[in-house]
């Protein structure tokens, strides 16, 4: 069923009431978290709870399975509660980890380089500070950002982006802060997984890009989901990614920090990429040793990304840059229309599983900015 007693993502959600409650789902239903401990949950979210660490994790899991197997507790029914953002959102990072997705960007906008990738790329996960402030959760709208971008005619003007792109993203969640945060140690730092939409307007992207990194042309929003999946329910999608070459100590990897998520991308119902996420080359536990390696510290609330998960082929490319090739190559939708980049109205839903675990879908529609 995908939300059996062995996934149990936790959220927060407005009641019928109004009143806010953290929530774990479970089937079509959720069940209040203050029911099975009253203190951590008391302000409606998750953010004691994530602080507090795994064995508290764990803790709270067991007892959420012992409730939901003695139906002690009456289920809210999911149609009733409205999923707002679970946690304050701390930093967010987004990362660029899928060796396919850099390669295939490296083809696009670097033609006639031998190696498309970076020469840095293979030497540490590369990423750039996002904003915290613009993540919204699933189901938000996404007004169509204007920025400044080169007109048909030549001259920069400022005007709504006309090539607006998805980022199909798998993002981790910061528990208990900590600084220089070794490979193995990354699980006791990382509650759980959700989706990400890393929305990007490519020509307000391209024209600022230089020479530092992405700013306005992510900046103005970016979605998270509203269900968060504890690691400890993905143990058996773990696996380990082979890397060559073997990077430096403080990166190397210790153990099974990949995880095998098969993603799906939709735009109006229609699936046009089933992206996997256990191809990524760099694992989370990588990407947060690299973020805190210099001194850096994550805090409670944190986010990181791991960038458009793309695989080898071409129905297995996380956004839209890649499957049109830049906008070359239109795809076809069910409807018997074509999309090279998002048109107003369009809606984006981005959804996973992991064999009978189901992620929660991040969704987003555009409307006119
Ligand atoms: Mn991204």
């Amino acid at each position: 069923m995908g939300w059996g007693i062995g996934n149990l993502p936790y959220g927060s959600v407005v009641g019928p009431d109004g009143r806010r409650f953290a929530a774990v789902r479970f089937g079509d239903a959720v069940l209040e978290l203050a029911r099975v401990d009253a203190d951590l949950f008391a302000a409606g979210g998750l953010d004691r709870f994530l602080a507090a660490g795994p064995a508290t994790w764990s803790r709270v899991r067991a007892e959420v399975v012992d409730t939901l197997t003695a139906d002690r507790h009456p289920l809210v029914p999911l149609a009733d509660v409205t999923p707002v953002l679970p946690f304050a959102i701390g930093d967010y990072v987004d990362f660029f980890a899928s060796e396919h997705h850099a390669a295939n960007c490296g083809r696009i906008f670097r033609p006639g380089n031998t190696d498309p990738l970076s020469a840095n790329w293979r030497h540490q996960p590369i990423g750039y500070d996002g904003r915290a402030g613009s993540v919204v959760v699933s189901g938000t709208d996404i007004a169509r950002p204007s920025g400044q971008f080169p007109g048909d005619d030549g001259p920069i003007g400022f005007a709504p982006t006309r090539r607006l792109d998805l980022e199909a993203e798998v993002a981790f969640v910061v528990g208990p802060p900590g600084t220089r945060i070794a490979v193995a140690e990354a699980d006791e730092h990382v509650f759980g997984v959700c989706l990400l939409n890393d929305w990007s307007a490519r020509d307000i992207q391209a024209f600022e890009s230089a020479p530092l990194g992405p700013f306005l042309g992510k900046s103005f929003a970016t979605s998270l989901a509203a269900w968060i999946t504890p690691l400890e329910a993905l143990a058996a999608a773990r696996t380990r990614v082979p890397q060559d070459p073997e990077p430096l100590p403080h990166l190397r990897e210790t153990g099974a920090h990949g995880l095998r998520l098969d993603l799906a991308v939709s735009i109006n119902g229609q699936v046009v990429a089933r992206p996997e996420f256990g191809s990524m080359y760099w694992s989370y536990a990588q990407m947060l040793a690299h973020l805190t390696s210099n001194g850096a510290a994550v805090r409670t609330g944190d986010v990181f990304a791991s960038g458009t998960v793309s695989g080898p082929a071409r129905g297995q490319r996380g956004c839209l840059l890649e499957l049109t090739w830049n906008g070359a190559e239109p795809i076809e939708l069910g409807d018997g229309t074509s999309r090279t980049w998002l048109e107003d109205g369009d809606e984006v839903v981005v959804s996973a599983h992991a064999g009978d675990i189901t992620l929660g879908e991040v969704a987003g529609r555009i409307t006119r900015g």
